[in-house]
């Protein structure tokens, strides 16, 4: 099988392959043997396989395993800028962490899946992107990731009726993270629009590269659309690990 494949992540496997899980063009998930991937050897050469690479992969099942082994692989995209920022590599690791909790192997035919392959080479390719025109901040790129992911699930949260009163919402207020919605001014003690509010309505229609065009986020608006998903999705926070390094404890 030929297909393009994006790592999610690596495993050092005996004295010079890898074991990953990547993320098939069309959502579903495997995980590879790649023979020699460490790199290395009498030429000394680079590992190809690093995680939020895009790869072209020649897989080969193994009737004895679900592992798929591939011995070719060429690099169909990589990052160029995110190792030289502690901050994006740590964020690159939460993408790829993140999907690798939500995909699964055999879930490839509905179309919301095949939308992962998408939102993961999107979100890599504009952090990417984001440091090389120095307009990078974590905040947002993690607010832009979560929230299409959330829409292409199926769970995002109730933006249209508030959700104590359930009259229909003019501005939400203040994101009840447990109930999965907002509250108007009338239900909660807050006037202003909240922020998180005002850029969730944006998410759907705005594609990655004008992803400037979100208000600043700060940490606390951002952790709690992350608290949201991983309650939506009852993942145990213990899981990702990077979300540690962008959230704390
Ligand atoms: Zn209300």
């Amino acid at each position: 099988m030929h297909t393009k494949a994006m790592v999610l992540s690596k495993k050092v496997f005996k004295d010079r392959h890898l074991i990953s899980d990547v993320l098939l063009e069309d959502g579903s998930k495997k995980t590879v043997l790649f023979f020699g991937g460490q790199g290395g050897g009498s030429k000394s050469k680079p590992s190809t396989v690093e995680l939020g690479f895009a790869l072209n992969l020649s897989l080969k099942g193994n009737h004895k395993s679900r592992i798929y082994n591939c011995k070719d692989w060429t690099i169909h995209w990589r990052h160029l800028e995110v190792e030289n920022n502690y901050k994006a590599y740590f964020l690159l690791n939460f993408f790829c962490e993140v999907i690798n909790n939500v995909s699964f192997e055999d879930m490839n035919e509905s179309s919301e899946i095949g939308e992962l392959y998408t939102i993961l080479s999107n979100a890599c390719f504009y952090l990417d992107e984001s440091i090389k025109l120095n307009n990078f901040d974590m905040y947002r790129s993690t607010f832009m990731f979560l929230g299409k992911l959330l829409y292409s699930l199926g769970i995002f949260p109730d933006t249209h009726n508030c959700i104590i009163c359930k009259d229909k919402l003019i501005v939400g207020t203040y994101f009840n993270v447990l109930d999965g919605g907002f509250e108007c001014s009338k239900c909660s003690d807050f006037q202003k629009p909240s922020e998180v509010f005002t850029n969730l309505q944006k998410v759907m229609f705005t594609p990655f590269k004008k992803y400037s065009d979100f208000t600043q986020l700060n940490l606390e608006q951002s952790r709690q659309i992350y608290t949201y998903f991983i309650q939506q999705f009852q993942i145990n926070p213990h899981h990702i690990k990077s979300s540690q390094f962008i959230y704390g404890q």
